[in-house]
């Protein structure tokens, strides 16, 4: 049976970020590092946007940047200037290529695609277990989402940021290239937090997403058709589909971090790395692997990794909101991004704000529902210690 020092169940965005500043960092060439996955990373599965200030290490992967956003509902529109930040994309089979062909380079570094079927902890290593093989190692980073598990439970909401979208070529030159829309609540709500979302490339190109942040998936017909009367609204009456693309994306404060032991660390959005309020991984992924290598050269415990803030109890008051009232997520978000500032408000999602500025962001939503989600949340902090 073959002995590795790290192995990676799952060798997505979160993974490949970690492994990518391993490598970078040269301080495991002499670890043996496995990644296992059951997906060829070959395909461009999905497209992820992440606003930042800084160029950073995902800077060769970003095919597209935009200084500004569009925010709008059924009564207004809002021009967001995003300065000092952009709004980036990158599509996923960049990002992977990226990251394989910088991390095969190094001999202590190896990918399988195999599915994983067990992941056992033992007394003094864990074992592995795929379709075709078995492995051990000192410790295992996973990444597989274990749906039921967060789903099975009631102490917290669990909603979906849940979508397709369709990437289409037109013959009308209707879309603004330097402008991405961000959120538009113009589409009927029916009962929920429903938006549409644009990434334009060019004039007669665009990705659409037909998105909710809600508890139930739709049927497939029902995306499609909502984003065909988007499209017919935009006045593009000619146009051909390139790609698809689709996501369910858990939004829950599920305190992921509990099931951390000293030699199994879940990571990505299996570990908690999606920010529950938004659904938003990429940026958070990014920060945590760094912090994440870091940690690891201090040669601690796993379970010290993971520290509770402050944003973990603001997301929950959004989501408790948003769970109960679904329909009320267009009205909350139209008056985060009405009159709030959009540089405040990137900063406060990206959990670098101040107190002071939190207020500014939190007092723009409507304080009853606020101040009512508060009390409510408590009394989840209090049961959650007390159980
Ligand atoms: C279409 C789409 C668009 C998105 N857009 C954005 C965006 O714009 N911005 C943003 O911040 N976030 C976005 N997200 C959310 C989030 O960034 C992604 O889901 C991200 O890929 C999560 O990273 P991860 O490492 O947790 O999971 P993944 O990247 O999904 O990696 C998990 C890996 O585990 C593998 N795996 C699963 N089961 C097994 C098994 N049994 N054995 C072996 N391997 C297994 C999978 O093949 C996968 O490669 C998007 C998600 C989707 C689906």
């Amino acid at each position: 049976m073959k002995h590795f020092n790290y192995i990676f169940t799952g060798s997505g965005l979160a993974a490949l970020m970690t492994v990518y500043k391993m490598a970078q960092s040269g301080a495991f060439k002499d670890k043996t590092i496995l990644l296992l996955d059951e997906n060829s990373k070959k395909t461009n599965d999905r497209t992820w946007c992440f606003w930042n200030i800084q160029k950073g290490n995902w800077e060769p992967a970003i095919s597209k940047k935009w200084d500004s956003a569009l925010f709008a509902n059924a009564d207004f529109t809002r021009d967001l200037d995003l300065e000092p930040y952009q709004y980036n994309m990158v599509q996923g089979l960049d990002f992977y290529n990226q990251v394989f062909e910088f991390i095969l380079n190094e001999k202590n570094i190896s990918y399988v695609n195999q599915k994983v079927t067990d992941i056992n902890e033992l007394d003094n290593h864990v074992f592995v277990a795929t379709e075709k093989e078995t492995y051990t190692c000192v410790t295992v980073f996973n990444s597989i989402y274990n749906k039921a598990q967060i789903e099975n439970q009631t102490k917290y909401p669990v909603l979906q940021q849940h979508f397709i979208g369709w990437f289409i070529k037109s013959k009308e030159p209707v879309f603004n290239p330097d402008q991405a829309t961000f959120m538009d609540f113009s589409v009927e709500q029916k009962g929920n937090t429903r938006f549409m979302y644009v990434l334009p490339t060019s004039t007669t190109e665009a990705l659409l997403e037909y998105t909710l942040f809600s508890h139930d998936l739709l049927a497939k017909e029902e995306y499609e058709q909502e984003i065909e009367k988007y499209i017919r609204k935009l006045g593009i009456h000619n146009f051909e589909i390139i790609e698809k693309e689709q996501g369910s994306i858990p939004m829950t404060c599920y305190p992921f971090w509990k099931k951390t032991t000293n030699r199994v660390l879940n990571i990505g959005t299996a570990g908690g790395w999606t920010k529950a309020s938004t659904g938003y991984t990429f940026k958070n992924s990014d920060k945590k692997s760094t912090q994440l290598v870091a940690f690891l050269q201090e040669g601690k415990d796993l379970r010290q990794f993971h520290k509770k803030t402050k944003f973990w109890f603001y997301d929950l008051l959004l989501l408790d909101i948003l769970n109960r009232h679904n329909e009320l997520g267009a009205s909350i978000f139209s008056a985060m991004f009405k009159k709030g500032n959009p540089t405040l408000i990137f900063k406060f999602l990206d959990e670098e704000t101040s107190y002071l500025e939190d207020l500014q962001v939190i007092l723009k939503c409507p304080k009853r529902l606020f101040i009512k989600a508060l009390v409510r949340s408590i009394r989840y902090i209090y049961t959650s210690k007390t159980t």
